[in-house]
């Protein structure tokens, strides 16, 4: 007999996510795995047990003072994984925006003050309490719509001792915020403006100084770089990533988000864990990305502000056997921070079924940030999942704003954030 702290009865559908390897490609990201007329229980904050409700009594006791909850008949999803952030910054650029939709350009606007290096600037000034304030409370807006998990990535210092302070912040906002947070070196965000004028010294003093320092320390778990003309060449990417791959590091890359930059070739040629945005990936591209196993991160609402008129290329993606996760992209050129809303646009912009928006925002997600164990609901994996208030598993995606019922995190309800944490 499983002793559990707690049971949750009463689930209509449960998507356990549990069957097959992952990542999930082709038919298999359709498959959610649906348990109906559902319960699960919880030990020392893991799944103990999962399965049809009328079993429970006889494989379940629960602890004496334990927790008995009801689903409602709602459903229940694994904790959402985000796999793509830039959730670490100072500031917002509200201000751009009027100009932006009057069709001012990038350069106009750095001109204007705007852009990443106005954030840079910000994140630079910010002290640590600053930047853990304003981070902890997006973390936890997070988390209160499912969020589990999410990646973090630094690139909003571009000096050394600067992304080293910000990946250093990262273990102190997952204990703030009781989130599971990946950290990413993103030193290669944009070349320094220091280095303007010599990008190749910039790469130079990312590969010598600071990525044998963030790995000797254990400040990152991947290294990533934007590969896009105006940023970092093939040639420059390939360099920083080899660099990264001989320390132990993981590797990722923004690719093709508005051009063709050769991102996505070079990812399949290091077998990087994941090819992110991948906006003007050919057929050629996705066949290399399936064909070596990364995992496309798309990130549909970035499509939607950054690129408008252009939509992020989901469908195409799984009909060519690429496993696909997705991320909210959160940074102040594109802030969002709600999972199931990236899920509604992954299905009626990037064109994946409900069930493959979801198998991208839960096991393939965990799996494009190392989290194996994250992303699904089955005995022994961590108790992260979100009971949502409507009929049926398909109804997430279909709508854009069903609000989470209960979050539970290592087996315990999360209450929603207080205002002071809103701000
Ligand atoms: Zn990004």
């Amino acid at each position: 007999m499983i002793r559990a702290d707690t049971i949750v009865t009463d689930i209509g559908e449960l998507a356990t996510l549990a069957r097959g390897p992952v990542p999930r490609i082709g038919k298999a990201a359709d498959d959610l795995g649906v348990l109906t007329d559902a319960a699960l229980a919880v030990a020392e904050g893991r799944f103990a047990w999962v399965g049809r409700e009328r079993t429970l009594s006889t494989a379940v006791r629960l602890r004496p003072g334990g927790r008995r909850l009801s689903a409602g008949g709602g459903v229940v999803v694994p904790g959402f994984v985000d796999a793509h952030t830039h959730v670490l910054f100072a500031g917002d650029r509200a201000f751009e925006l009027p100009l932006k939709v009057r069709g001012m350009g990038y350069a106009e606007i750095a001109r204007a003050g705007g852009g990443l290096f106005a954030t840079v600037r910000a994140t630079r000034k910010a002290t640590d309490e600053a930047l853990l304030a304003a981070t902890a409370a997006r973390l936890l807006r997070m988390g209160s719509w499912g969020t589990a998990s999410v990646e973090v990535k630094s690139g909003y210092a571009l000096t050394v001792e600067g992304e080293l302070r910000l990946l250093r912040l990262i273990p102190r906002l997952a204990r703030r915020t009781g989130l599971r947070l990946v950290p990413t070196f993103l030193g290669a965000h944009a070349v320094a403006p220091e280095y303007r004028t010599r990008p190749d010294a910039y790469v130079d003093l990312l590969v010598k100084d600071a990525l044998p320092r963030v790995a000797k320390q254990g400040l990152a778990r991947f290294c990533d770089v934007f590969c896009e003309p105006g940023f970092f060449s093939v040639r420059q990417s390939e360099r920083l990533l080899r660099a990264a791959l001989a320390l132990g590091l993981g590797v990722k890359i923004h690719a093709e988000e508005f051009i063709l930059s050769g991102g996505a070739r070079l990812a399949s040629r290091l077998h990087a864990v994941s090819a992110d945005h991948l906006l003007a990936a050919r057929a050629e591209d996705r066949e290399l990305l399936a064909k070596s196993g990364v995992t496309a991160v798309l990130l549909p609402i970035t499509a939607l502000t950054a690129s408008p008129g252009v939509r992020s290329p989901g469908r195409e993606m799984v009909d060519a056997g690429v496993p696909v996760a997705l991320g909210t992209d959160c940074s102040p050129n594109s802030w969002v921070e709600a999972m199931p809303l990236v899920l509604a646009h992954a299905v009626h912009a990037a064109r994946l079924t409900p069930a493959e928006a979801l198998t991208a925002a839960t096991v393939n997600a965990a799996h494009a940030v190392g989290l194996e164990d994250a992303g699904m609901v089955a005995a022994g994996r961590p108790a992260d999942f979100t009971v949502f208030p409507v009929r049926s598993v398909d109804q997430l995606g279909y709508r854009f704003d069903v609000i989470p019922a209960l979050v539970f995190r290592q087996g315990n309800p999360i209450s929603p954030p207080t205002l002071r944490q809103y701000f």
